[in-house]
């Protein structure tokens, strides 16, 4: 059995940030990813192959609480979800880390604070190549640098609609962008500025995702090992069940086993809890580090909704995700309870919507898609999910995976998305319509459109209430880590994939510590 200082199960934000931070050290490092590498393609920018024909969603079959099958929109590639993300890199507010109360209940503590994770925050916005301006969003958390890299420009619609959300009292800012652009020089830009981003792959390798930024520099270390098309399938330990003594990979169509004096679990939040479900024994019966019964449960997703508006005028804009505005972050004047967070979403493009099941497109009689997609101003609304515990994955007897998710802050939701729609009339838009994409979601189930996953194994000081401990180490076990969004205890209402990330960069310092 080879045998290395630490292994890392998947690459995306969580491993693939954890394998850039570790690689200098010189330890042994293995990394198993279940996916290959994405190809580079000329499909990688093409939305009917994207989003009609799911070319790079897996093809997994998950089932929902009543047993209907669906096919989660989930990517398994060297990268993970980052490698079609958005790349909108957000900090949590500082209050997402205190106790918070919600229209539907309480949105927990983490338990760390916001100054134990800032300095992490600041090495992920580097290491991401982040984009933005300090200082325009009233709910940003205080920073201990500005950003790496100045806000992308707003393009002529977008910048309108900046200029007349500030006139109507508001404070829209620059949304923080991972992306490799350099505006003043762009014969010499990585990023070349296009219309197929946000959800798409990027082929050009402009994207700051977890393969570009987090794998490749990673291998650029001789101690660094990557196998891709390696499913990790088992977790076994020692006959104390106190260690994990090997993980098991199906490989090229064989089982090999892999041990690791260090083995951090990185598989996205519904990955992380089957495999830890799935490594069950007669000393962890209910699944590695749930003694507390706590993994799998508390998944939570951002119930987000993708809306566009109709513009009078044409919005011909090309790369549409610089604006955000937070201004109903933590609630309004009507409404006291926190609302969540409005950006901009990729732009609509016509066959999107044959993907997308656009129903509603009915309500404007007249308009062909084609000129839908010519006047869409199109936003993306977060409202936080609370953790609840019936809110779950789980195994069956017969191996089926499901999760069982109720909707929270349904209240919310609907007052911030009304919000948007009093807003219209100012902002050049026809009045009164919202029209929903369904981006991210191709399904009639929503929870299929689970790409801001997150909970399932979340960290704390109790070991009844928590699995894994502060340093998201297993309560339980000696040597088992988990880095991806599995480990939240509340999800905010921003993107999640800065927060893992820092994460990673916080949990990495801890393992540095632990090897040297
Ligand atoms: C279309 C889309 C748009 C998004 N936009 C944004 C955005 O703008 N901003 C933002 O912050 N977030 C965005 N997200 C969410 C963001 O990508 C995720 O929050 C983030 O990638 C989660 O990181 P992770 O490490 O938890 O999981 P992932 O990045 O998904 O990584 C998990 C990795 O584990 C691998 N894996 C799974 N199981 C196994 C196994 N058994 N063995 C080996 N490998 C395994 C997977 O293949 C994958 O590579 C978006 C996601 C999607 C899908
Ligand atoms: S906007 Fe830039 S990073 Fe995004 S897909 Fe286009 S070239 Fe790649």
């Amino acid at each position: 059995m080879d045998a290395y200082d630490v292994i890392i199960i998947g690459t995306g934000a969580g491993g693939g940030t954890l394998a850039r931070h570790l690689a200098p050290s010189g330890k042994r490092i293995l990394l198993l990813e279940r996916g290959d590498w994405l190809p580079r393609e000329p499909q990688n920018w093409l939305a009917q192959d994207v989003f009609v024909e799911n070319r790079y969603v897996s093809e997994d079959t998950w089932y929902d609480a009543d047993g209907n099958p669906f096919q989660p929109q989930i990517h398994y590639f060297v990268g993970g979800a980052t490698k079609l993300y958005g790349a909108a890199l957000y900090r949590l507010r500082e209050k997402d880390f205190g106790e918070l109360r919600h229209h539907d209940g309480i949105s927990p503590a983490w338990p760390i604070s916001y100054d134990d994770l800032e300095p992490y925050y600041t090495q992920a916005e580097q290491m991401y190549q982040v984009h933005g301006a300090r200082g325009e969003d009233p709910t940003e958390p205080p920073a201990s640098a500005p950003y790496p890299y100045p806000a992308v420009s707003h393009e002529p619609r977008i910048q309108q609609l900046a200029d007349q959300l500030a006139a109507a009292g508001h404070q829209p800012f620059h949304a923080p962008c991972g992306i490799l652009l350099d505006e003043p020089n762009m014969p010499y830009s990585t990023c070349v500025r296009c219309a197929n981003c946000d959800g798409f792959p990027c082929p050009v390798h402009a994207k700051a995702d977890a393969e570009v930024l987090g794998v490749r520099p990673a291998l650029e270390h001789d101690n660094v090992t990557l196998l891709t098309n390696a499913k990790a399938v088992k977790l076994e330990t020692n006959p104390a069940g106190s260690a994990v003594t090997g993980v098991a990979v199906e490989h090229n169509g064989a089982t090999e086993t892999y041990a690791g004096d260090l083995v951090v679990v990185a598989c996205g939040a519904a990955n992380t809890a089957r495999l830890l479900l799935e490594s069950a024994s007669d000393k962890h019966p209910n699944g590695l580090a749930n003694g507390s019964d706590q993994v799998g449960r508390n998944f939570m997703y951002h119930d987000s909704v993708a809306v566009l508006a109709l513009s009078r005028e044409e919005n011909p804009t090309v790369y549409q995700k610089t604006l955000g505005l937070n201004d109903f972050y933590f609630g309004s004047d009507e409404f006291e309870y926190p609302m969540g967070n409005l950006q901009m979403v990729g732009k609509s493009q016509s066959p999107m919507f044959r993907g997308e099941k656009p129903g509603e497109t009915k309500l404007a009689p007249g308009w062909t898609l084609e000129k839908v997609a010519r006047h869409a101003i199109d936003f993306w609304l977060s409202t936080e999910d609370l953790p609840r515990s019936d809110n779950r994955v789980s195994l069956d007897r017969d191996g089926n995976f499901t999760i069982s998710y109720t909707e929270t802050n349904a209240e919310a939701k609907k007052q911030l998305y009304n919000k948007l729609r009093s807003l219209l009339g100012d902002l050049d838009m026809n009045p009164g319509h919202l029209f929903h994409r369904f981006m991210y979601m191709k399904t009639e189930i929503p929870v299929a459109g689970c790409a801001h996953q997150a909970g399932t194994c979340r960290f704390g000081h109790d070991p009844a209430t928590s699995a894994l401990d502060v340093n998201c180490k297993a309560h339980e076990l000696d040597n088992l880590y988990a880095v991806d969004t599995s480990i939240f205890p509340s999800i905010g209402a921003v993107n999640p994939a800065l927060t893992a990330m820092a994460n990673s960069l916080r949990v990495g310092d801890h393992l540095l510590e632990r090897m040297a």
